[in-house]
């Protein structure tokens, strides 16, 4: 949804393309020539995220949404726990977080991500993913 940093995107002609190396406002766009137009390709404040329409679905699909790492304060990413928590399949919605956000979850873990998201994943995966179909 930010891009990729490793990417240029021309402001001129929308054109896109791997790029490791640091911009100058002298580098010349390889599609349309112009120069001075060139850019990380990546979203800034302000501007639409990328692939909106791709992530409203996977809310609208999803069991479990989890925050990483988080404010939670910033939109659209802010919403997106409310939307899940209300795309009528009981979505639980999980922060994993230095500390609560006070956003709309059901769980909230607290602590650094590099120890509570290993912890987290490995309990997850552990689980039946099917426990109704056993009698
Ligand atoms: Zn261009």
């Amino acid at each position: 949804m930010h891009g990729e940093i490793r990417k240029l995107l021309c402001a001129a002609c929308g054109h896109t393309a791997w790029h490791a190396d640091d911009l100058s406002p002298a580098d010349i766009c390889p599609a349309c020539q112009e120069p001075g137009h060139l850019r990380p390709d990546i979203v800034w404040f302000g501007e639409i995220p990328y692939h909106m329409d791709v992530i409203q679905d996977a809310l609208d699909q999803a069991d479990i949404f989890a925050a990483i790492g988080t404010s939670g304060i910033v939109y659209p990413a802010a919403g997106f726990a409310e939307h899940a928590s209300h795309n009528g399949r009981r979505c639980h919605t999980v922060e994993l977080n230095l500390a609560p956000t006070g956003g709309p979850f059901t769980e909230s873990i607290p602590g650094p991500a590099a120890t509570t998201v290993p912890a987290w994943a490995a309990n997850l995966l552990s689980r039946d993913p099917n426990p109704k179909d056993k009698s």
